[in-house]
């Protein structure tokens, strides 16, 4: 690890105030991944800028009738909130599929959002890499790339987003919350994380200096029928290969609203209003889940290694929202 300086700050404006005087500073949460990047060598921060001692630390209602929850609160303290898991079970799911407890239990909402990908030869700094070194080259693609992205792919990265949380956050239409050098402001969850593109360096829109202080839910709920379904090669302490959060609003049988959001495919976890549109108003079944899987699958690439996962998403979505339905005994 290299050399850097350490300073714990109480409010937002120290905090950013903090970034101006140092190269390359940090700022510090739980740690869980931040520390294993430095441990690495990915990341090389001058200066680490604890910030786990600001007010970010509650879940309360929202104005619109929803949760806020704080960027510092726990993965562990949000899923067994007890307002989060009546009102937000999905969400509970979600993150309780991810980690482990231990890891849970340090790991804050903010530094979720933020946690950078598992490429393997991002952490590898022996070679090229893009968004380690942009211009570098990405040894993933033509290399081995079995747990990496098939859609919204570019040709300089394939990487995904790791987080659990974030693919039903995306599902709830969630919103983040932000406070930087301008002031403050709120980024929809679709648009805060990115496709790769020509930059691949940058994993989300936020800007130097912002830092996370929550994270709104809408007052609309899906407390019937959802499913977070997470495909991995172990049962636990396994990053997801693919993942669903599928919520439903039926009536009759038939959809009324329908969300999908998937994990492990994409750069951000990806979503698709088309096969959500094409959902809504369906008979809730078998025929308009795999409908609504080949169109959200629709542009799919695969890379080699990791092209078996245009199939395992499709039958994915299937069963995780046959399950949703509470259709199991159809599958
Ligand atoms: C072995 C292992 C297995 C894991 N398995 C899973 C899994 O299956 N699913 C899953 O979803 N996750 C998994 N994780 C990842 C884990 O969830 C993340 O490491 C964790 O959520 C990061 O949160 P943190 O508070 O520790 O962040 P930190 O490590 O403190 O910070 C991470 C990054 O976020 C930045 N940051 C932190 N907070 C803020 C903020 N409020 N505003 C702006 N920037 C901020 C930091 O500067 C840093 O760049 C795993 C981690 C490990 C080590
Ligand atoms: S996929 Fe992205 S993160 Fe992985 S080697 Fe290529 S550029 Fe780097």
């Amino acid at each position: 690890m290299n050399k850097f300086t350490f300073v714990s700050v109480n409010n937002p404006d120290a905090a950013i105030a903090e970034l101006d005087e140092h190269d390359s500073p940090k700022f510090i949460a739980g740690g869980t991944n931040l520390l294993d990047l430095m441990k690495e060598n990915v990341e090389r921060p001058d200066h680490i800028i604890d910030i786990t001692h600001l007010a970010f630390n509650t879940i309360e209602n929202n104005p619109a009738g929803g949760l806020r929850l704080g960027a510092l609160v726990t993965n562990a303290d949000t899923a067994w909130n007890g307002e989060v898991e009546k009102r937000y079970p999905l969400l509970s799911q979600a993150i309780l599929a991810g980690a482990s407890p231990q890891l849970r239990n340090m790991a804050t909402n903010g530094g979720n959002l933020m946690q950078r990908t598992r490429c393997y030869y991002f952490y590898d700094t022996a070679t090229p890499c893009n968004k380690r070194e942009p211009g570098s080259g990405c040894s993933a693609i033509g290399g081995y790339n079995r747990i990496l992205a098939i859609l919204g792919t570019s040709e300089l990265c394939i990487a995904t987003h790791p987080s659990d949380m974030c693919v039903a956050l995306a599902a709830l239409n969630a919103t983040v919350n932000i406070t930087g050098k301008n002031g403050e402001r709120s980024i929809p969850f679709s648009d805060f994380h990115r496709l790769p593109g020509d930059r691949p360096e940058l994993d989300n829109t936020l800007e130097a200096g912002d830092i996370v202080t929550s994270i709104d839910l809408p007052a609309e709920d899906f407390t019937t029928h959802y499913k977070y379904l997470k495909i991995r090669d172990r049962a636990s302490y396994a990053f997801a290969l693919v993942s669903v959060a599928a919520a439903l609003k039926i009536e009759d049988g038939k959809i009324v609203e329908a969300r999908v959001a998937l994990g492990g495919v994409a750069h951000k976890p990806w979503r698709s209003m088309e096969a959500e549109t094409l959902l809504a108003g369906s008979l809730a079944g078998k025929e308009a889940f795999e409908k609504a899987a080949d169109m959200i699958l629709q542009g799919a690439k695969g890379y080699g290694d990791n092209t078996f996962k245009i199939e395992l998403a499709k039958r994915a979505i299937v069963r995780a929202l046959t399950e949703a339905a509470g259709l199991e005994e159809q599958v």
